[in-house]
């Protein structure tokens, strides 16, 4: 059991078919304990449970400090102790450059990237007062290559800035042995892109995929695995890229 009695908070993962919740599924049977962090309090609520006992399920937005530290101190009261954080909160948009307007940029940045910086702050202090923690971020394909098939170009800022902001927490964490790591991943079948991917894409984009398929929610589970696991203990600052071949570089 690569995570036994380790508490790993997961943000965005009440989705059924999300990677935040293949994310917590994966965790839970290696002997975490997990909190679902996400915007519906009843349904965080009930994808905890479906995980086994002894799970939590909380709400909050992660775009909104108080409500964040609010659901931190609930889980610290609960377990006492925080050792894995994934930002896996996230939305896109499909616009592009010259339709951005405020609220679409402010929408999508705050979710992914200042979520992932306020999530951050709230764990960062336990963790330093255990003495470990791994964090790991999500974030894209398309942060790599500049825009990718559903997300716009403010989608594509978003997460470029999460890598930087991953680099920047690994350097400034590791000397009190908290790792912080990312992962690219490139298109995975989920609710994110449930519906607007029409056949004749699906096969513009299988053509560009070495692997020959689309992704999977527990591909990316399986990286975030060895991310928040003990497998990765000489890794921080790292990005990695679970998109099929789609981007070799
Ligand atoms: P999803 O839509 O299935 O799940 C996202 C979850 O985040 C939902 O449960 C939603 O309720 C929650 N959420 C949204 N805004 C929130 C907020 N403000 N506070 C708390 N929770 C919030 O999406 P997914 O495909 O599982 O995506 C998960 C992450 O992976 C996202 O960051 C996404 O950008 C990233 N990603 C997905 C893909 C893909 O192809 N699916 C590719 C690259 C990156």
């Amino acid at each position: 059991m690569l995570l036994q009695d380790k508490v790993a908070v997961i943000t965005g993962a009440a989705s059924a078919r999300g990677l935040g919740f293949a994310t917590a599924r994966l965790f839970a049977s290696q002997g975490a304990k997990v909190v679902i962090i996400d915007l519906d309090a009843d349904a965080s609520a009930a994808a905890a449970s479906q995980l086994g006992a002894g799970h939590l399920g909380l709400a909050a937005d992660v775009a909104c400090e108080d409500q964040v530290n609010a659901a931190i101190a609930q889980a610290l009261a609960w377990f006492g102790r925080i050792d894995v954080l994934v930002n896996n909160a996230g939305i896109t948009q499909p616009i592009r450059l010259m339709d951005i307007k405020r609220e679409n940029y402010d929408a999508v940045l705050d979710v992914s990237l200042r979520g992932t910086l306020l999530v951050s702050q709230a764990v960062i202090p336990t963790m330093r007062q255990q003495g470990a923690g791994s964090i790991v971020c999500i974030s894209s394909v398309s942060a790599q290559r500049g825009g990718g098939i559903f997300g716009g170009p403010h989608y594509s800022a978003a997460k470029a800035g999460v890598l930087g902001l991953m680099k920047a927490m690994a350097r400034e964490l590791g000397p009190d042995n908290i790792r912080v790591n990312a992962i690219a991943p490139g298109l995975i079948q989920t609710d994110i892109t449930a519906g607007k991917l029409s056949d004749e894409m699906r096969q513009s984009i299988l053509a560009g995929i070495p692997l020959n398929r689309l992704g999977e929610a527990a591909d990316i589970a399986g990286a975030a695995l060895f991310l928040a696991s003990p497998l990765s203990a000489y890794s921080t600052g790292i990005t990695l890229d679970v998109n099929g071949g789609m981007l070799i570089h």
